[in-house]
């Protein structure tokens, strides 16, 4: 270690350096402590805790992104063991260069028929689906103006960075801000607005409708983000896009197969020429080792199982309102969401990280606080994501706690 201190002639001590920035997170109460938590499969959303916060009683959890508890679903799991006694774990290599398996081609057919596209290409995350497509957009489109909504997720702010064009945020869902943008635009120069339907710390809605009007009239492409929305909305769980009858409109539909599909990666579909040019030319997509075929495997099962599945979807919605509802009749500070997301507005990182530990530690509850950057500072909250097993005595007992915890003060941070 002493080797990383000030060398001769620099005049810097790295490891000073390194631990001021960690120590300023302390201070903001803004250092993430991750939780040392495995759920029991079958028995979603209960989870034991170990570690430093090791607790004898089961914890429930009330911050999963496995919006419909389908990571513990029969059919996904026995999915995932078949492939993996049939085909192994890993898929061996970059899509280019050996790690192309028959998985990766169904999920990818299965995908473009979610979305009503004629193609989807895959990505190892939903991250590098926004960054590795955005940055390649806008690099094979010279003079191309990217406009993005200022709530829009950091991949696809990385991905707009990356491709180095020129950008117009416009305020968040505020179609005449849009139009006031576009029209300011050179009327010859290539365009794209990039957006997301569902956004998920706020729990509000893109109009997707209003923005593809625009996007006609100004001729410019459209990118949607839909991570939050595919296997959430829409009949068959195409997201928000199918919900609003609008896919055929979007030139771009993103989602994750790491939130309500309950797995991980992420994709894109599109036209075939669209995934074909992202396929030759984004770093991305050429440059990683694929998905493992296990992981493909599972996701499958679980769009194929939501397609037809609306249970889950149906019982999530329900579990969500009957939580705002018994927020507010409480007069807890939750904020509006017309979704099935549940931000509680706390207003400061240490206050929100306080009320999360005291949840955790007295009540057995987990949720995690959310901070900046993530939301911006004095908005911290708490982001409750009922699913389909939590049921009305569950919702009544965080109800109480949090009613508790918020009326105590002073609150104080666990160690
Ligand atoms: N887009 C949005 C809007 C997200 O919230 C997230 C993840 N939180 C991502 C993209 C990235 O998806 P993934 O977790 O699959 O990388």
């Amino acid at each position: 270690m002493d080797d990383l201190r000030a060398r001769d002639g620099v005049a810097m001590d790295y490891m000073a350096t390194f631990g001021a920035a960690i120590e300023r997170l302390h201070d903001e109460g803004r250092y993430r402590v991750f939780i040392d938590i495995l759920r029991n499969k079958g028995n979603y959303p209960n989870a034991r805790c170990f570690g430093q916060r090791a607790l004898s009683r089961p914890v429930t959890v009330w911050c999963s992104n496995d919006y419909l508890a389908m990571g513990q679903h029969p059919a996904v799991i026995a999915a995932m063991e078949e492939a993996l006694h049939d085909v192994g774990a890993g898929s061996g290599g970059t899509r280019n260069i050996g790690g192309n398996t028959h998985y990766h081609v169904a999920l990818e057919a299965e995908l473009a028929d979610l979305h009503g596209k004629e193609s989807a290409l895959l990505f190892t995350s939903g991250y590098v689906s926004n960054e590795a497509t955005l940055a390649t957009l806008g690099k094979l489109l010279p003079g191309c103006i990217i406009f993005s909504d200022e709530l829009n997720h950091a991949s696809m702010i990385a991905g707009i960075r990356n491709a180095g064009c020129e950008r117009r945020i416009f305020r968040h869902n505020d179609m005449a801000h849009l139009e006031e943008l576009l029209a300011a635009a050179d009327p010859a120069a290539p365009k794209l607005i990039a957006f997301e339907s569902v956004y998920s710390m706020e729990g509000d809605v893109a109009p997707i409708a209003a923005i593809c009007d625009l996007a006609d009239r100004f001729g410019a492409l459209t990118y949607l983000d839909e991570v939050h929305a595919v296997g959430m909305y829409g009949e068959r769980g195409g997201g928000i896009s199918e919900r609003d009858g609008v896919a055929d409109r979007l030139t771009i539909i993103e989602g994750t197969l790491a939130k309500a599909i309950g797995v991980m990666g992420g994709y894109i579909a599109a036209d075939r020429l669209i995934t074909d040019v992202i396929r030759s030319y984004a770093p991305g997509f050429i440059f990683t080792t694929s998905l493992s075929p296990v992981l493909a495997a599972g996701a499958l099962a679980s769009v194929r199982h939501l397609k037809g599945s609306s249970i889950e979807r149906e019982c999530q919605q329900q579990a969500a309102a009957d939580l705002k509802a018994k927020f507010a009749a409480a007069d807890l500070p939750v904020m509006s969401s017309t979704t099935h997301i549940v931000p509680l507005l706390i207003g400061d990182a240490i206050t929100a990280k306080a009320v999360s530990d005291a949840l955790l530690q007295d009540y057995g509850l987990y949720v995690q606080p959310i901070n900046f950057p993530t939301v911006p500072r004095g908005t911290e909250r708490l982001r409750f994501t009922p699913g389909p097993t939590h049921d009305a005595a569950m919702i009544d007992t965080l109800v109480a706690a949090v009613s508790e915890v918020l009326g105590r003060a002073p609150l104080r941070l666990a160690a």
